[in-house]
């Protein structure tokens, strides 16, 4: 079964991204492989067909989010580097809000990562994950201010 995959790192967690790529390279091979820009340049070093979207702090976190609110990504790895602040703070919040909201399998690190692709619904079979119901957030009452 492909998976849409999302493959992001920050500057400091890139190394081990790309050597995590490396180690499981026959594994996503054929999988669609989405990455944020500079994250995506560097992997697409080891493996081919990387979609690379802008530049993670220029809209690029943004963009992943909009794929999982579309429906289009499988699961995320997110190697997100607890030491250093980011500039675009915000935007890795709401990536990440997006991931458990629409119930998307997330690695932030390697151990997690390790687990979601040696796992067998990786693997072989189709995994749809359970959503959650938002009809009665979607039709509630609201203030109306037409005159
Ligand atoms: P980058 O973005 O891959 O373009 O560096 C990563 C991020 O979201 O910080």
């Amino acid at each position: 079964m492909i998976k849409n995959i999302a493959l992001v790192a920050h500057d400091n967690r890139k190394k081990d991204l790309v050597e995590w790529v490396k180690h499981n390279r026959f594994k996503l091979i054929g999988h669609n492989i989405f990455a944020t820009g500079t994250t995506g340049r560097l992997i697409s070093e080891v493996l081919d067909g990387v979609v690379s979207l802008k530049s993670g702090p220029l809209g690029g976190d943004q963009q992943l989010g909009a794929l999982i609110a579309e429906e289009k990504i499988d699961f995320m790895i997110f190697f997100w580097d607890p030491m250093t602040n980011q500039p675009h703070d915000v935007d890795v919040k709401a990536l990440l809000r997006m991931t458990v909201l629409y119930n998307i399998p997330t690695a932030c690190n390697r151990s997690t990562a390790d687990f979601l692709i040696t796992s067998i619904l990786f693997s072989d079979q189709e995994y749809r994950p359970v959503k959650r119901d938002y009809e009665s957030y979607l039709h509630r009452e609201v203030q109306k201010n037409i005159d």
